[in-house]
This record gives C-alpha cells, structure tokens and sequence, in this order.
C-alpha cells in the first residue's frame, strides 16, 4: 500500500478470487465454471471480422443483445441491464442501495461484505439457520438493501419463490436484490415477479450456466426505475464496460438457449451421480440446487482433503471460515472429470484410514 492511498480504502480487505493456478494442469473444479465450452455458434461469432472491429468503441447500450435477452425472457429491454459479470452489477447495487444499510447472511458469497466495506455501507449480517437454511423471517420488514444468492452460495441451498415473495413484499422501502448466479440448476427465478414489485432487482450470470466466464457477462432484470438507476451509475463510470467480443458471444449465447439448457440437465444429472458416490464414501452433503455442492467427509478434515487433491491435480474450494471449516466446495464437472475426482477422493482416504 502506498501512502497516498485514500484513508478511507485503507483498511478494505479485498475479496480472494479462487484460484486461478497456471503451474499445471488441474481438474479445475474449485470456481464453478462450465465443464462446456461455449456452443459452436459462439465460437463462429467471435471471428475476425469482429477482432478487426476492436479499433472501434463497443455499443455502449449494448442494443442486440439487449433485445436478444429481453426477448427470451420475455420483458421489455427497458427492464433489462447488462454489465461486465454479475459482481459488476451487485457493485452497482451496493453503491445505488445502500444508505440505510445492507442485510446479508454470514455464510454466502463473499463479494457483499467487500463490496459494503467499500461503499460505507453497513451490514447487517444474519445467521444462517443451524442446518445452514437461510434464516428468512429475518430478512422481513428490514426496510434496507437486501441481498440473497439463490441457490446460496457456497452451501447450494435454495429458496423458494413464495419465499422471495414474502421478503419482497415485506421490504416496500428498499431494494431486495436476489442473486441468481447458480439459478439453472435447478431454482426458481424471480424474474417474473418484477413486474409486479418495483424493489426486487433479479441478478443473473453468462459465468456459470453459460460458460462466459472468462467473457465477463451479467446482466440483472427488474423494474425501468431500478434499470435507469443501474445505468446512470454505469454510464457514470464505464459506459463501454461490455467489450465487443462479448457482446457479440452473447448474443450468439442467447440465440443458442437450448445448447445451454442441455448443458444444464447434464451438470444436473453428474451432480447427483456424484451426491450419491460421496454419500457412499461417507460424505454428508449439503442439498444442492446449484452446479457445485458443499461437502463434509466424516474421515477427514477439509483441508486436508483439499490440500491432498490439489496436490493430485485436483482442485476443489476451500473456505477456512470456523462455521465451514469441515467443509470444501466442490463444482460439477463433466462426467469423467467427476469420476477422476471420485477417484482421487478414494485414493486419499484409503490412504489416510
Ligand atoms: N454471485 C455469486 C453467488 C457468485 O458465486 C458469483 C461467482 N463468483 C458471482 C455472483 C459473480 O459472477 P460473475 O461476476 O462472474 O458474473
């Protein structure tokens, strides 16, 4: 740190992205991407034609893909905000929101808490229920920003809309910000119910279920207001925060829905092939609703095992936080990269028992 840095940014811990290791190789399962790669459609929009175009700025309005996404989810472009990743837009949402301060739950993702530091904004942290359930009677009648992944990350916990709905409805003075990065795993969204409640602002992600991760996408749908919001704070900082080549790899993402729907039925299907190989191997695992699942082995501890399969070229998550300590994060693979990984995880406890 130097010292003209801003006293104020002094004391920001910043958030620890999962590893991102260039040594060698692993069976990369600890920063939930898709084990797919993008649909060949994708890859034929990103051409040369479109490298050639980098010399010119990007559509800051980002139009095409705007009315590509806004048409399949079937709402009106004006309800509908794109930015560079999701963690863009909950930046935006800390930023716009949080006056009154921030309720979060102590164990979800890891970005609330940084972002509410470097905002000023405060946080009201909120438990998680003993059985890691998100306490949700206490997220009611806040009347401040409040933020939920759902499905929860990391445990894969999900709730339901009726749920959400209650929260909205409980919250009239404030926004409700679901986080919806995991969503096509298996949850339900709450899009639709923007159109009925001006506060709930509904975020979603091209990283996970899209394989964009590396392209940088997100892209949140709610009330004109709330939009208008979003982009007055986006056109304030970066307006060409979505590049060229990833306006043109979504759009080619969205006209190709069903690749990624087949996608997402596969994950699902290799993650309860693997819930049920590590329930055999003595695991106990989280309900999950989401592509990864949070995993305690009753033989060994989490970092342990973690540290062995990194060191056989496997990678998983883990969060050295004493409620989750026991714990790892493992994402969903493909089919052979999950049979590796079950694999490797038997070796290590034949070795150690
Ligand atoms: N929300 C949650 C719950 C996440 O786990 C992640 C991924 N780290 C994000 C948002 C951000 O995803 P991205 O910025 O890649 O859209």
């Amino acid at each position: 740190m130097s010292e003209f840095l801003s006293s104020r940014f002094s004391g920001l811990e910043e958030y620890t992205p999962g590893e991102q290791p260039q040594d060698k190789k692993y069976i990369k399962l600890n920063t939930n991407e898709s084990p797919y790669s993008p649909s060949k459609k994708v890859i034929e929009a990103v051409n040369s034609e479109e490298v050639k175009d980098l010399r010119l700025y990007c559509d800051p309005d980002c139009k095409k893909l705007k009315t590509a996404l806004a048409e399949l989810y079937e709402v009106s472009t004006e309800n509908v905000f794109l930015s560079n990743g999701s963690d863009d837009i909950l930046n935006f949402a800390f930023m716009a929101y949080g006056d009154r301060g921030a309720a979060y739950a102590d164990i979800t993702y890891g970005f609330y808490s940084v972002f509410a530091e470097l905002h000023g904004v405060e946080s009201q942290i909120i438990p998680l229920n003993e059985d890691f359930t998100l306490n949700t009677d206490a997220f009611k009648g806040l009347n401040k920003l409040v933020v939920i992944a759902n499905p929860n990350a990391p445990t894969g916990i999900a709730i339901s809309l009726d749920t959400v709905e209650d929260i909205v409805k409980s919250n009239p003075e404030s926004v409700v910000l679901i986080d919806e990065a995991y969503v096509d795993f298996g949850g339900e969204s709450c899009y639709k119910l923007t159109e009925k409640y001006s506060n709930l602002l509904c975020v979603q992600t091209f990283s996970k279920s899209r394989s964009l991760a590396g392209g940088r996408l997100g892209f949140a749908i709610a009330s004109k207001e709330i939009i208008a919001d979003l982009e007055k704070i986006k056109y304030s900082t970066n307006p060409y925060n979505i590049n060229r080549l990833t306006q043109a790899a979504g759009l080619a993402t969205v006209k190709d829905n069903g690749y990624y729907l087949e996608n997402c039925k596969r994950i699902i299907e290799t993650r309860e092939f693997t819930v049920a190989e590590l329930e055999k191997l003595g695991f106990e695992i989280l309900p999950s609703k989401a592509n990864f699942i949070f995993a305690k082995s009753n033989k060994i501890s989490g970092k342990e095992l973690y540290e062995s399969l990194k060191e056989k070229g496997v990678l998983i998550r883990h969060f050295e936080k004493p409620r989750i300590k026991d714990y790892n994060r493992i994402t969903i693979g493909s089919r052979e990269e999950m049979e590796i990984f079950l694999k490797t995880v038997k070796e290590i406890l034949g070795e150690t028992v």
